[in-house]
């Protein structure tokens, strides 16, 4: 909605809003809150509000430290839940600099420079339909997850009352009162395990709602006694949690990626932005698989991606066209898992498909067996590689491409460079339980 400052000043009057909660995201894709009284709302809106960025992850030193945000009025949203003195707004805002310029570092900014790029190229919208899978958890007597899952339980205890089906209820209908427009929610193949599709809309939307997204499936599940975790592979032996993104791009006359008369119903273009996808596939995979426990999740056996290879029938590859033509033709990419940032994922998936439109790259030919049946000599007949194994593998392949690294700007790509390495060599360096069980008593 395209809300005047007017309209946000009655609606904060009308409701009593009584604070103001200035959402942005770091470079982690972790969501970050400056709370200001509603005193502060016409600074705000004259895009007067300071911060200071030199304590956020990823952005500046500190001598530069001062930061202002500039709200975006159409993401304004009041919370269905309220403190006693009041109710609390939100308003997702842009990262500008002290002489008025957007700040590279802010991973939103971003997306908007490479939204910028495709309407260039002659598109007008890069839309995305997230599926984000999560787990509930049981919480100890101090609060703090455990890794117990609430409806493990036996066969009884699932009947009359499960928990964790009367969480994703609340979840839904909480969405619901706050714009979104649910689309599915079910119980996942593990236990505990859920997930909740809601609409498309446009890179940028969908990335601000996947953000709201997780702030609410967490706020309601503590309701609940229950922790909600994104982490991609919280359980050895047991599916992971992804964020399957599907994804079209339209231009004037609709969607890009149909065409009627088409091989597959599908258009040049589609094919293109598919053949760019799987060129940068491997090295997209830092950004769409950010932390080490990501790898974890990508192996065979557990319905999540492990060869780049892409199908119109099969569900196993890491790109599916769904069956659905007309408007709703789209490309599934199922490795992106939910510890992704959602801004530079869509932005770096986005970037992948306009390299493919750009360099005419045909992609090879769909596989529609299932590549887990075939051994390591058939996959290469069949041009199948891997995506990477390993955190420290997917840096290597990013830091290898140019195009990838555009696509995340050069403050973004150095900060998460550093980062992560550092990330990776902390983790490389520590003795695991795994090790002591299999090493202490055979050596
Ligand atoms: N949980 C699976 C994954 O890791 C996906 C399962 C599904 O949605 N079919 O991607
Ligand atoms: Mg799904
Ligand atoms: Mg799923
Ligand atoms: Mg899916």
């Amino acid at each position: 909605r395209d809300y005047s400052k007017d309209d946000i000043r009655q609606m904060a009057k009308d409701e009593n809003v009584k604070f103001l909660r200035l959402m942005f995201t770091d470079l982690f894709g972790t969501i970050k809150n400056v709370e200001v009284p509603i005193s502060q709302l016409d600074k705000l809106l004259d895009n007067k509000l300071m911060f200071d960025g030199s304590s956020i992850d990823g952005f500046v030193r500190i001598e530069e430290s001062d930061m202002y945000l500039y709200p975006d009025l159409s993401t304004w949203m009041i919370f269905p839940w309220s403190t006693e003195r009041g109710k609390i707004a939100r308003v997702i805002c842009e990262v500008y600099t002290t002489d008025g310029k957007p700040f590279e570092g802010d991973p939103r900014n971003n997306l908007i420079r490479v939204l910028n790029d495709m309407r260039k190229a002659g598109f007008t919208d890069f839309n995305i339909g997230p599926e984000p899978e999560f787990f509930l958890f049981k919480m100890d007597e101090n609060g703090k997850p455990t890794t117990e899952l609430n409806d493990k339980g036996s066969y009884f205890d699932m009947a009359p009352m499960d928990l964790g089906e009367n969480c994703r209820r609340e979840i839904v209908l909480t969405l619901e009162e706050m714009g979104f427009d649910v689309e599915a929610a079910h119980h996942e193949v593990a236990p505990g395990q859920h997930e909740i599709d809601f609409k498309y809309a446009d890179a940028l939307t969908a990335a601000d709602n996947i953000q709201t997204f997780k702030l609410v499936v967490k706020t309601i599940a503590r309701k609940y006694g229950l922790y909600a975790t994104f982490m991609p592979k919280p359980l050895t032996g047991i599916n992971g949690s992804g964020m399957h993104l599907n994804m079209s791009l339209f231009h004037d006359k609709g969607n890009a990626f149909y065409d009627e008369k088409g091989n597959m119903q599908l258009s040049e273009d589609a094919f293109h932005f598919l053949g760019g996808l799987l060129k940068h596939a491997r090295s997209f995979t830092a950004i769409c698989n950010p932390i080490v426990n990501s790898y974890k999740r990508l192996v065979p056996g557990y319905e999540a991606p492990v060869y780049v290879a892409w199908s119109g029938s099969n569900r196993s590859p890491l790109i599916r066209v769904p069956n659905s033509r007309g408007l709703s033709t789209r490309l599934e990419l199922r490795s992106v898992d939910p510890a992704a940032n959602p801004y530079l994922a869509i932005a770096v998936v986005l970037e992948a498909g306009l390299d493919g439109l750009r360099n005419q790259l045909a992609p090879r030919e769909a596989i529609d067996r299932n590549i887990y049946r075939m051994d390591a000599e058939e996959r290469q007949e069949n041009h199948i590689t891997n995506l990477p194994d390993t955190l420290h593998n997917a840096l290597k392949d990013l830091a290898a491409d140019d195009v990838m690294r555009n696509a995340m700007g050069h403050h973004l790509f150095q900060s998460f460079m550093e980062a992560k390495n550092l990330e990776y060599n902390s983790y490389r360096t520590q003795v695991s339980q795994w090790e002591r069980e299999q090493y202490l008593e055979l050596y």
